[in-house]
């Protein structure tokens, strides 16, 4: 379905652009469509995005008997492009949203001029860099418990990191698991207090500190875990049907730096309420500026208010009133 980009490399003006092409952008690009919009989406370079790297994914609402990761996203791209929104395959490389229209080039050498653009580049997992983590990619070991936890009911399973999502995501699986094996680096925990404290009321739930991970164990399936006490220097085989990394999130939107307003942590911030950032004309939605939710229907959710937040300034601006 990856349509490569054909087109010439002469600059093209557009009246929308959307980057990015998870369920944020294209939700964005349907409803955008719909509007007469004729959204132009350039998909980035991992088009559908982190639904593409996990398995089943089971609580997206209509699918009773849930979806490929893969093949949901292709579901979204088929109906954006019925709707008939132009989706390429390239890569946003620099920006300049100085003035109107914005200039975003593509692939090092195209420029695409919008008078509005919608970003939804996402965020990528961290991961620890272990090989026996890439193997097991999706045979137990997840970045994501709220999307995986489910298929690890009634059995042990390990945690890696100690921050608030590494605390959430603790106590979300302790409420399906047998056993929550939380394995944090430290002899401290980043989280809120808030969080550290539900952690350690929760009976299921054991913390090892200052334990790292050094290798995940098995063939086809992660059955267990190797650790080392960093304190100790003592190894240990912990046994375990599931491994989940929740040691943070890189939101894609470096590009941006510098031409609009991001946080601490470098998520493009957004106005409450809306999909508005620091620039008007430029809306951003999904993970690129959500470091909590992170689900893909809350991404979808503000893919569709994006496009419903640019058609409201492109109308504006049209009839001159901006
Ligand atoms: P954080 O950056 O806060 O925490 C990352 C954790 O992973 C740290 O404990 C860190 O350990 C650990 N870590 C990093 N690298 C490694 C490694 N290689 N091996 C082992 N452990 C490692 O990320 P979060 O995703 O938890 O949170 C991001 C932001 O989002 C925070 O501001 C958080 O408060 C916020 N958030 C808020 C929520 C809410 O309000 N409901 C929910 C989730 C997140 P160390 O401490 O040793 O560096």
């Amino acid at each position: 379905m990856e349509q490569k980009d054909m087109t010439s490399n002469e600059n093209e003006k557009v009246k929308l652009l959307i980057i990015g092409s998870g369920p944020a952008g294209y939700t964005a690009a349907i409803y955008a469509a719909r509007a007469n919009l004729k959204p132009l989406l350039y998909q980035g370079i991992q088009p559908g995005g982190q639904l593409t790297i996990t398995t089943e994914v089971e609580n997206y609402p209509g699918y009773p008997q849930g979806i490929q990761g893969p093949e949901m996203m292709l579901d979204f791209e088929k109906q954006a492009a019925r709707m008939g929104a132009d989706i390429r395959f390239g890569m946003a490389t620099e920006v300049d949203l100085s003035e109107q229209p914005f200039k975003v080039t593509i692939d090092e050498e195209k420029v695409i001029e919008a008078d509005a653009v919608i970003i939804a580049t996402g965020a990528s997992a961290k991961w620890l860099g272990l090989e026996s983590e890439q193997r097991l990619n999706g045979q137990g070991v997840s970045a994501c418990a709220v999307c995986d936890g489910f298929f690890f009911k009634n059995q042990e399973v390990a945690i890696v990191g100690a921050g608030d999502t590494a605390c959430e995501e603790a106590l979300y699986l302790s409420n399906i698991c047998s056993k929550v094996h939380m394995l944090i680096r430290r002899d401290e925990m980043r989280a809120s207090k808030i969080m550290q404290s539900r952690v350690m009321k929760t009976a299921n739930i054991e913390v090892h500190w200052n334990t790292e991970t050094l290798e995940i164990l098995g063939d086809a399936k992660v059955e267990a875990v190797k650790v080392l006490n960093n304190r100790s220097g003592q190894e240990g085989i912990i046994p375990v049907g599931a491994f989940f990394v929740a040691i943070g999130h890189q939101p894609n939107a470096e590009i941006f730096r510098g031409q609009l307003e991001l946080d601490d942590q470098g998520y493009i911030k957004t106005i409450p309420g809306s999909t508005r950032t620091s620039r008007e004309g430029i809306f951003a939605c999904g993970d690129v500026q959500d470091k909590i939710y992170r689900q893909a229907v809350t991404a979808a959710g503000s893919g569709c208010m994006a496009a419903l937040d640019a058609e409201r300034y492109l109308s504006a601006k049209e009839h001159g009133e901006l």
